[in-house]
């Protein structure tokens, strides 16, 4: 394995060395393979996984840090919060020059695990993993995850459960917070450094701009980039949870995944997060916050964008706010294209128009999903073949009481598909791949959980094999495509992991 850690060749202020705590009797609970070959690990043996993300045997050539951060946590500004639980263990190197954060989560505490135990449960590790390889696959920005190592480390939250690390990988774990913690601090100093560093490894074409040009081209890519996959987590009935300043990535990615869910009936005000009392993160409200989120590292920007900050006066801050506006106001008109355009191929449309006055045929359609509290995902799929199958239409009218409203959009449907130039074949096979058939509800995962703490984890496993596909037809996988049962409207996921 090749190393270069470059983020522990920042300045100390950005991070602290620390050493990951042994679990009690690791044992590997899931590769993945994929990954492991993306990474060039596919020659680690399972001895080894587990010497390295359980037993905490060191990576020859890796230097593990922790990384400090800040942000807005529910609104309010936390000034210092940090990997409190998870472990930069090292930057690996592939063969062909792509680099991988390792990031092992729940290796225990560091100094910014604020009185926290820094180990995650088993449950959170199996939710994560499922989760973020079910979003790569989907097509969706994500971090990955590597593996999972379970122990018979005890861990205390609402119970006594087992502990367990989770290997996650990205090109960065750089967050909106980071950024702001640097310049609450008024350490602008460090705020460029930071700029510079993720313009030398990440944003490499901006290299040759003034630090100016640089921090607005950067804020511009994190801006377009949030725009995009708000959009496709919107488009496949995503919920997050925890949109907090300190859960966005800079690169774009879905990152820190907890009391996430997947919208089963579509439910615009869903809230996944059980402590989430205001629906502020609720699904609906996913591109307003992330919106929200991009005026927070704005503001952290600005030193940045004002061409001396020594010589800072109140024009010139005027002026540089005003720049950063500018920036902020492209996200939502890219937001509402991608979405749009999103949505029309979700129809098989070649042009959908969500702002039509009187309404159109796709607002119809996702006012009749909310009206019968029709099933998110499922609905969509149905879509691809209901002109050709009566099968189609028969489980699509299953979900519905009230059929009139139902009967006469599919009438509307057909009109609007008789005057699209593709064929039906085209069409339902253009929808079958951003419409997908399985997506990991909340149930399932539950499901995979419980027999995981009794030992079993093969559900872990054929969830994981599932998921690796979700837009292909497997019929071995059928039974996942039925309605989720009905206790699966009871569950509620809480941010304790
Ligand atoms: P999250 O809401 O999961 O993103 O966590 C917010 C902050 O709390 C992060 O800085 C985490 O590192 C920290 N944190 C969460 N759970 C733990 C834990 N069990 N031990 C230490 N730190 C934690
Ligand atoms: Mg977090």
């Amino acid at each position: 394995m090749q190393f270069d850690n470059r983020y522990s060749r920042l300045p100390q202020e950005f991070f602290s060395k620390v050493e990951p705590t042994p679990l009690k009797n690791p044992f590997l609970l899931s590769w993945n393979r994929d990954l492991a070959e993306e990474m060039g690990l596919s020659d680690m043996t399972e001895n080894e996984a587990v010497d390295y993300f359980g037993r905490m045997k060191p990576l020859r050539g890796g230097e593990p840090i922790a990384a400090v951060y800040a942000g807005h946590q529910f609104g309010h500004y936390v000034s210092q919060l940090g990997d409190g639980r998870s472990i930069l263990l090292g930057e690996l190197v592939t063969d062909s020059g792509t680099h991988w954060d390792m990031h092992l989560k729940g290796g225990g505490q560091t100094p910014y695990s604020r009185g926290a135990d820094g180990r995650a449960v088993l449950r959170s590790t199996i939710r994560e993993y499922l989760c973020s390889e079910a979003m790569h696959n989907l097509g969706i920005p994500t971090t990955r995850a590597l593996a999972i190592v379970g122990s018979e480390e005890e861990v205390y939250r609402e119970s006594l459960e087992y502990g367990a690390t989770l290997l996650r990988a990205a090109p960065s774990h750089v967050r909106f917070g980071s950024f702001e913690y640097f310049y609450y601090r008024q350490d602008f100093i460090s705020l460029q450094k930071l700029l510079a560093f993720m313009v030398k490894y990440h944003f490499l074409d901006f290299s040759k701009f003034s630090q100016k040009e640089q921090a607005l081209a950067f804020f511009e890519s994190v801006v377009m980039s949030t725009a995009e996959l708000i959009a496709q987590w919107q488009l496949v009935g995503f919920a997050h949870g925890v949109m907090n300043s300190d859960n966005m990535s800079v690169l774009g990615l879905t990152i820190d995944y907890g009391p996430y869910g997947f919208l089963d009936r579509y439910d615009p005000a869903f809230i996944c997060n059980h402590s989430d009392h205001s629906g502020r993160y609720a699904f609906e409200q996913q591109p307003e916050i992330a919106l929200w989120n991009c005026r927070c590292l704005g503001q952290a920007l600005l030193p940045l964008v004002v061409v001396d900050i020594e010589q800072m006066s109140d024009a010139a801050g005027e002026h540089a706010a005003s720049e950063i506006r500018e920036v902020l106001a492209k996200f939502q008109p890219h937001y509402e294209q991608m979405f749009e355009q999103g949505v029309a191929k979700k129809l098989g449309l070649k042009k959908v128009d969500l702002e039509q006055d009187g309404g159109s045929i796709a607002t119809r359609w996702f006012n009749l999903l909310q009206n019968a509290g029709m099933d998110y995902s499922r609905s969509f799929r149905l879509l691809a073949k209901v002109q050709e199958s009566v099968e189609n239409e028969y489980l699509l009218r299953e979900m519905v009481l009230e059929q009139g409203q139902l009967s006469s959009w599919l009438a509307e449907y057909r009109v609007a598909l008789a005057q699209e130039s593709t064929t039906s074949e085209q069409r339902s096979m253009s929808m079958n791949c951003v419409n997908p058939k399985y997506v990991l509800r909340n149930y399932m995962a539950e499901n995979a959980i419980k027999q995981a703490v009794e030992g079993d984890y093969s559900e872990v496993e054929n969830l994981a094999k599932l998921l690796r596909y979700p837009y292909a037809e497997s019929p071995e996988y059928e039974k996942y495509f039925s309605n989720p049962p009905e206790w699966a409207a009871a569950i509620s996921v809480s941010c304790s992991s």
